[in-house]
Parts: structure tokens; sequence; C-alpha cells
């Protein structure tokens, strides 16, 4: 199951690294597909690879990977352990925001990902994460620190809505809206391990 669920992860990178299906494939410097265990019941997505992603071709690395680090062990999770990956796999420029169009073309890979995966929850990092996943307008000052039910391309899961760590760069008080998030995701999956999967 695990070599069968690494294939396909591994034959839809190959296609990611050769897509054109959308314009950010003439500024990308690099394809940022996803890392982690193919096995991982904890994925976390974010909105797009950042100017470092994007020369290293691995999801948060730089500034924003360190604090994504401290936040996740704040929730009792090893950044090797969970599965991480963004709705696109190319840099937008100036890290503007996706487009629409972008979305949709590269959502067959965020589809492919989350199929074979399957994981039991996801982390959203941010209104863009959270709003592809869950199909509607995310509003995060009302919904982060939330666990919602969520089905996505038939795969339902757990879904935890924060902010993007980047956030947590730029002001006390957004780090500290992050900290306390991610320490109630702790203790959610404390509760979740007591009960069923997540071991
Ligand atoms: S962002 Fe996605 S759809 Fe656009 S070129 Fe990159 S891999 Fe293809």
């Amino acid at each position: 199951m695990k070599d069968e669920i690494g294939k396909i992860l591994q034959s839809l990178e190959l296609r990611a690294r050769k897509c054109h299906r959308c314009e950010l494939s003439k500024t990308r410097l690099n394809v940022v597909f996803g890392a982690g265990p193919e096995t991982a019941e904890v994925m976390v997505v974010s909105e797009a690879p950042g100017a470092t992603e994007d020369q290293t071709g691995i999801p948060f690395t730089g500034a924003a990977g360190k604090k994504l680090d401290g936040l996740l062990a704040e929730a009792g999770l090893d950044r090797n352990s969970v599965y991480i990956c963004n709705v696109l796999k190319c840099r937008p420029p100036g890290n503007r925001d996706p487009l629409p169009e972008e979305i949709e073309a590269c959502r067959p890979f965020l589809v492919g990902q989350i199929s074979a995966i399957k994981p039991k929850l996801i982390v959203a990092l941010g209104r863009i994460a959270a709003g592809e996943l869950l199909g509607r307008r995310v509003a995060m000052a009302m919904e982060h620190g939330t666990l919602v039910d969520c089905v996505y391309c038939g795969v339902k899961f757990k879904l935890f809505i924060t902010y993007h760590p980047a956030a947590g760069l730029y002001g006390a008080e957004a780090g500290r809206r992050l900290r306390e998030d991610f320490k109630k995701l702790g203790a959610i999956i404390e509760a979740i391990r007591r009960t069923t999967f997540l071991q």
C-alpha cells in the first residue's frame, strides 16, 4: 500500500514538474510539489511557494519554515511525520495571491495528493488553503482555531483552520494567535489519539 501511494505521488510529481497549465510555469524556478511521508495521517496545506521554496523546490524552507517547525512542535507534531504541500505548486511572482484560474489549473495535483494520502486531519494555513478545501470563502478572524468536518474530492477528514506561519513573523499579536491555535491543535490531536487514529 505504501509503495502504491509512493508511486502515485511520484508520477504526479513528474507531471507537475513538466506542467504548463498556467502562466506561473513561465516565472517559476522550481516546482514545489510537496514533502513528507506518503502514509502521513496529518497533512499541512498552505497557499503557494515563496521565494526560498521556489529556489529550493522544498515546501516551507526559510523563515516561515522555521516558524512552522516550531508551531508543529507546539502541537506535538514532528515535521517529518506530516505531509506538507501547497494549493499551487509554483510561486506567484512577488508572492501575490493565487488567481482563481491558477487554483483551478493546479487543482488536479492537490486532488491527487489528498486522494492518494487520505489524511485523517488537514491543517489549512491561511484563507486560500482553507477556502480551497471547504469550497467557500473563509473568514479567518472568525474561523481560525476551529476544527470542522470536510470532504474534498470524496475524501473525508477533519480540517483545522489557522493562519499562515508567515503572519507570525510580522507582529506579536498575530504570533500569539498562531501559537494559541497550534496549542489548541495539540490538544485536539491528543484527544483524537486517545480515541482513534493518529498514533
Ligand atoms: S501552478 Fe500548478 S497548474 Fe500552474 S504551472 Fe505550476 S504546477 Fe502547473
